[in-house]
């Protein structure tokens, strides 16, 4: 049996910015979600300079902060739909079902994961909770739990593949039977998933799913795509402080909540 005992998260995708060949306005930032974000927001009040070249006879006023100081005064501020603008996608892997069932709860992400109707089962790997150390009590019973739950989906797979061995289409014979054995698998069933959001989504993520009250797997894995998205793009992720939390486990503090 295969055991997973930390995830392994991939920034598969981030956007480009291509910028609009009639506006003169360049950022000071080379991260497209920042300036993508900054120039959504200078649009909202035309502050791309007086020269920027805009047709409608509105007048212009200067642009002069930096990306930097620009998309802070909008976390401060609170102008929420800027954050929209900066776009990426994740894969997760070596994540539990329990993991993704919260995941999956933030009604913002995009989400395309593995499928244990079509997927066969039989080798599922499972993810040892965090809280449970090697060589303990508590492992021993959880692995033998695993093991039980491991063969019992094999065999009740054995017998529905026997009992719609009529169905004609191959693939519905096999999600019939895997659609039903996979009722047997634990929560620590391990699972696969791609992950599309933007920054406020992600920023919204990182606060409820990093706190301390959060579970500590999916705290785990909030922190570690805190600390991808702060690489990133420091102008937008970069007033998160990440602080031990009680039980060894980090934790997330910002000023700028929920915006
Ligand atoms: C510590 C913790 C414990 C939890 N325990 C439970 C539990 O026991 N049972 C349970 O069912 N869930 C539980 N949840 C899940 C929680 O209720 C939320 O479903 C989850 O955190 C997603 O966050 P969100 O609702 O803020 O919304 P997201 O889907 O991430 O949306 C972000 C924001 O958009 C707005 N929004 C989105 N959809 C709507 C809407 N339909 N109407 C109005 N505003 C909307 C809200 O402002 C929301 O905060 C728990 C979450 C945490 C962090």
């Amino acid at each position: 049996m295969h055991i997973v005992h930390e995830p392994k998260i991939t920034l598969l995708a981030r956007q480009a910015f291509l910028g609009a060949p009639h506006i003169r306005w360049e950022s000071d930032s080379d991260v497209a979600a920042q300036v993508t974000s900054e120039f959504a927001g200078r649009l909202c009040y035309l502050s791309f300079g007086p020269d920027a070249g805009f047709e409608g006879g509105h007048r212009l006023i200067s642009g002069r902060t930096t990306n930097e100081e620009y998309l802070q005064n909008i976390l401060r501020v609170r102008h929420g739909s800027v954050l929209e603008h900066g776009v990426w996608t994740f894969l997760f892997e070596g994540v539990s079902r329990a993991l993704t069932h919260e995941l999956v709860r933030h009604r913002h992400f995009s989400y395309s994961q593995l499928s244990q109707r079509y997927v066969d089962e039989s080798d599922v790997a499972f993810v040892l909770p965090p809280e449970i150390r090697e060589g303990t009590d508590a492992y021993d019973m959880w692995k033998e739990s695993c093991e039980q739950a491991l063969d019992a989906y094999r065999r009740l797979l054995a017998i529905i593949e026997e009992q719609v061995k009529d169905e004609p289409s191959k693939t519905l014979r096999r999600k019939r039977a895997r659609q039903t054995a996979r009722s047997l698998l634990p929560n620590a069933a391990e699972t696969k998933i791609v992950v599309t959001g933007n920054t406020r989504a992600w920023r919204h993520f990182i606060e409820l799913r990093g706190s301390p009250s959060a579970e500590t797997e999916i705290r785990i894995l909030a922190i570690a795509v805190l600390r991808m998205l702060q690489q990133e793009a420091p102008s937008l992720f970069g007033d998160y402080r990440i602080t031990m939390g009680e039980g060894g486990v980090e934790t997330v503090e910002t000023e700028y909540q929920s915006v």
